[in-house]
């Protein structure tokens, strides 16, 4: 198979394709290098009733065949992974570094997550009755899959959905979706017809598949805006949902740190995948003790270390913003911190003639808790950088936010971080270290961050219902 061309939605096992295509743009160029089929509402149609009758097989199917299913995807991941990490570069942006991680990554959770194994759960053995409560899929899943991360935030919902009896539709990010058809197109070399289907298309799809009767749950990623509108028409047919959405995560740097040598942490928490991360941190309090400090620390090690480029250069740490909308919104994060007079301490101005859409990456020196910078989500590479002196104070502030997904403290005084820690709203909470995941560590966010979580024994019940049984055995 060529991993980077003839791009086709994938149903019941078969390729296919569709008169009416969408471009794809490589962000490093704003070239149009693709194009995908665009879904049609029949073709969705198919999908779900070919996704139901492999349900049927899929799910009385023994746990241990779905494993091997799911170990020999990740074995063709890993086989094609070159193809697909210079497919990942092109359509999303990222450096050689962020593709390799996420491609592998992929492979890594597939494996993990199919050796996770369903309770069934005694809660009554005696001479006359037995009660348990076991585990059942839930039916056609539907996974939406924001452009941040394409490969691996799909592989989070079909892993634990296959491992579960549950069969698969994934709907791509218009903006990155070459990589999920591919990988679905794999997929279907170890997985029966109809148990991992992809299909392509713009926004319309989504809310097609969210509204569809015969689709059981919606696993979905992306902007709590986008996730209000799942929640709201999912209502009418009480579809599960898993919704992974926004995050404004702060960080909080105590007094009694080391500038220098935090520094690159705390750029890496910031501006990983170029801050286009649900989870990266947005706003950054630092201790007036060791403000100044810690904001020349991350100003040097920028400017000395950090090149904004193609990704499909060696030497590029940081890619460019995946695609025009999101860069006219980053524009607008810039031109309301000039409108306002706020002082940058490296970066604020982009060059909008550049060949792709890049931004250089921006430190905001201590603009009000009230800007928009503070409140919202940027998702681009710039950072608003606030004082704090009390304790009680920075953690309102931290909470001080719709999101709940993640947030850090950063200090030597480990007494220090886990009290401070136990009080910030958040899903994941890292002391002295940031974006560590794992397959076995559920993950979700409070608050407007999301419902339900993804990753765990406890991700993995997202896509089942539970059954209680009674057995009475007297009269048996
Ligand atoms: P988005 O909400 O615009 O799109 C996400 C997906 O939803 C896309 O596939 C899109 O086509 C689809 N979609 C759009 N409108 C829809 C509708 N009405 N019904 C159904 N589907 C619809 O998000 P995005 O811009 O692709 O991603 C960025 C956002 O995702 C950020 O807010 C980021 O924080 C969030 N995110 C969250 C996590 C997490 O795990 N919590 C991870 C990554 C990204």
């Amino acid at each position: 198979m060529n991993i980077e061309s003839d791009f086709v939605m994938t149903i019941n096992g078969e390729s296919v394709t569709n008169d009416s295509t969408l471009p794809v743009y490589n962000p490093a160029t704003k070239a149009v290098f693709a194009q995908v089929p665009d879904a049609s509402q029949a073709q969705l149609d198919e999908t779900v009733t070919t996704a139901r009758q492999a349900f049927k097989l899929w799910s009385k199917t023994p746990v241990e065949e779905r494993q091997a299913a799911l170990e020999r995807f990740a074995d063709l991941i890993e086989a094609h992974a070159e193809g697909i990490m210079t497919l990942l570069t092109r359509e999303q942006g990222k450096p050689r570094a962020g593709a390799e991680w996420e491609v592998f990554g992929s492979a890594t959770w597939l494996r993990a997550t199919g050796s996770l194994r369903l309770p069934v759960e005694m809660i009554d053995e005696t001479e006359e009755r037995r009660v348990t409560t076991r585990h059942t899929p839930l039916g056609v899943v539907g996974a939406i899959v924001p452009w941040n991360f394409p490969i691996l935030l799909a592989i989070w919902k079909i892993a634990p959905a296959l491992m579960a009896g549950c069969t698969v539709i994934v709907k791509p990010s218009p903006y990155t979706p070459l990589c999920d058809l591919k990988i679905v197109e794999l997929a279907q070399q170890v997985l029966p017809p109809g148990v991992l289907s992809a299909v392509s298309g713009g926004d319309d799809l989504g809310k097609w598949m969210t509204a569809h009767p015969d689709i059981n749950k919606i696993a979905f990623t992306g902007s709590t805006e986008t996730g209000r509108h799942v929640m709201r028409s999912a209502a009418d047919t009480i579809k599960r949902v898993t919704l992974e959405l926004g995050g404004n995560d702060p960080a909080i740097v105590l007094p009694d740190v080391d500038a220098k040598a935090l520094a690159p942490e705390l750029f890496w928490a910031a501006f990983q995948n170029n801050a286009q991360f649900c989870n990266s941190t947005k706003r950054l309090y630092i201790h007036e003790d060791v403000y100044d400090e810690v904001r020349d620390a991350l100003a040097d090690f920028i400017a000395s270390n950090i090149k904004v480029g193609d990704g499909a250069e060696v030497d590029t740490d940081l890619g460019p913003i995946q695609n025009s909308m999101q860069y006219g919104k980053v524009q607008g994060y810039f031109a309301d911190c000039h409108a306002n007079g706020y002082q940058f301490a490296i970066g604020g101005e982009i060059d909008d003639n550049a060949a792709g859409w890049f931004v250089p990456v921006s430190l905001v020196d201590n603009p009000p808790e009230d800007s928009r910078i503070v409140r919202e989500e940027p998702f681009g590479p710039i950072l608003p950088l606030m004082k704090w002196s009390d304790e009680d104070d920075v953690i309102a502030k931290a909470n001080d936010t719709i999101y709940g997904l993640g947030a850090s403290v950063w200090g030597k005084d480990q007494e220090a971080l886990e009290r401070i820690g136990s009080q910030l709203e958040a899903g994941t909470v890292w002391l002295n270290e940031v974006h560590q995941y794992s397959p076995f560590q559920a993950f979700g966010g409070h608050k407007q961050s999301g419902l339900g979580c993804e990753n765990s024994l406890h991700g993995l019940m997202e896509y089942t219902n539970w059954q209680t049984t009674t057995l009475n055995k007297i009269h048996a």
